[in-house]
Formats: C-alpha cells, structure tokens, sequence
C-alpha cells in the first residue's frame, strides 16, 4: 500500500490549537480588508440579501438588490404585491418561486412576532422561513452578535485543508471551529476564510508558494520534497467555486 503523508504532515505543522493564533493574526494582516460583500442599508435589507445570496454570487445579489429594496423597503412592502410581482422582482437570482416564498414567510414572521425588527438571536432568526444556520450566522455576525460561525463552501475546504477540522457535515465543522477559534474572532474568522479562498487558496489551484500560511497547514505543497509528497495537499473539489 502506498505510504501515507498526512501523519508526517500533522506533525510537522504541530497542533491545531497552537496553530490557530497565527492563522487568525496572519489573515487578518492579509485581509485587512476581508468583509461581507453584500451590500446593504439596514437590518431588513441585511436579512434579505442573505437569503437571496443562497446559490447564486454575492455579485448576482447585489445587482438585484439594487432596485429591488428601492421598491420594498418595509416588511410590509413584500406582503403588498402578488407573490407573481416578487417573484419577477427576484427573478435574476434564481430559485425565485421558493425565495419570493420565504421572503414573504420572513416578513410575515417580522411583523407579527417580532414588531417588524429582525431579531438578533439566533433561535429567533432560526424560525423565520426560509432561514438555515448558515443565513442566522451570518446575519448575527453582521449584526454584531455572533453566535456561532458560518460555514460556507470556503470556510470547509479551508478548515479541512488547514486540519482545523476532519468533519464534512457544515454543523460538525461549526462545532470543531467553535471549540478552537477564540468567541472574539467568531464575526471576523469566516470572512478570513472566505477571502483566503477567493484569492489564494482556491478549491481548483490553491497557490501555496503566496500563502502566508505555508509553514501553518499540512496541505501545504510548498513542503513537496519527497516523490510523491503531493498526496498531503487537499485535491481539487469538483463542482466547487473556484
Ligand atoms: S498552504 Fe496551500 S493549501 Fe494551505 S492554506 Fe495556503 S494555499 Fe491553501
């Protein structure tokens, strides 16, 4: 059987718990500039944007959202035109009929339950419609309560790639990088992630050689000097967003 060179690798970057200071303190430097990247006015907006955001591009939202929340600016305003109306109004952002759904349910929810203010708890925002884990997260962290850490497609692959995590299941990450990540960087961790991915650690062709977390992570390939070393670099995703 072929050796394996994830052992070899671990230990040479040492533990997790020890590396992850250095991780955050590096990012941050490289990202000074890393944040959401939805544009929005307020909490309503914020909600929604993210909701919209769900498979499709920040860009995508964003272009609609731009004359969308200049026609509906109150919870009210959603529940005031057919669900036909919304769904047009969304339409560039796809899965319009189930998002023009939930946005009315969320609406709905804000306004009879909550005084029309989006709530800043996560089991609140959790029972609205139309709103995961993923979408509370966000919008708790944004709102400048986080009380968990959103796992998008980036932040998976980073913290596997990184041996932050050995899990595949979104909830289970969350739970390993809770456990690690100091509760102050919660807000601001994700988005290290998400623009550590975008920029240089992409699923397809991660650049270890610009990665100022080389000596950090075990999928590193710049420590490449045995034939056949490649295997403890994390393989390409498919299907992933590059
Ligand atoms: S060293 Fe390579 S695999 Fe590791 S985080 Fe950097 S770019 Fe990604």
């Amino acid at each position: 059987m072929a050796p394996s060179y994830v052992p070899e690798a671990r230990r040479r970057v040492g533990r997790r718990r020890d590396r992850i200071r250095p991780i955050v303190e590096r990012l941050a430097v490289e990202h000074a500039d890393a944040r959401i990247a939805l544009a929005f006015r307020n909490d309503l907006e914020l909600l929604f944007s993210v909701m919209l955001s769900a498979q499709t591009t920040d860009v995508n939202v964003n272009r609609v959202t731009a004359t969308l929340f200049e026609k509906y600016r109150r919870p009210e305003d959603y529940l005031a035109v057919p669900q036909e109306e919304l769904e047009r109004d969304i339409y560039a952002t796809g899965f319009y009929r189930q998002k023009a759904k939930s946005l009315r349910g969320a609406a709905r929810m804000l306004l009879e339950e909550f005084d029309g203010v989006v709530p800043r708890r996560l089991d609140e925002l959790l029972r609205l419609p139309g709103v995961a884990r993923k979408t509370a997260n966000v919008v708790a962290a944004e709102l400048g309560e986080p009380q968990g850490i959103v796992v998008d497609t980036h932040v998976r692959r980073l913290s596997q790639r990184l041996g932050l995590t050995r899990q595949e299941d979104p909830v289970r990450i969350e739970r390993d990088l809770a456990l690690l990540v100091p509760r102050a960087d919660w807000g601001r961790f994700p988005h290290l992630l998400i623009w550590h991915g975008r920029r240089v650690c992409s699923a397809r062709r991660p650049r270890c050689e610009d990665c100022v977390l080389a000596d950090l992570c075990p999928s590193s390939r710049v420590w490449t000097a045995s034939p056949g070393a490649e295997r403890i670099a994390a393989p390409p995703t498919p299907g992933e967003e590059p």
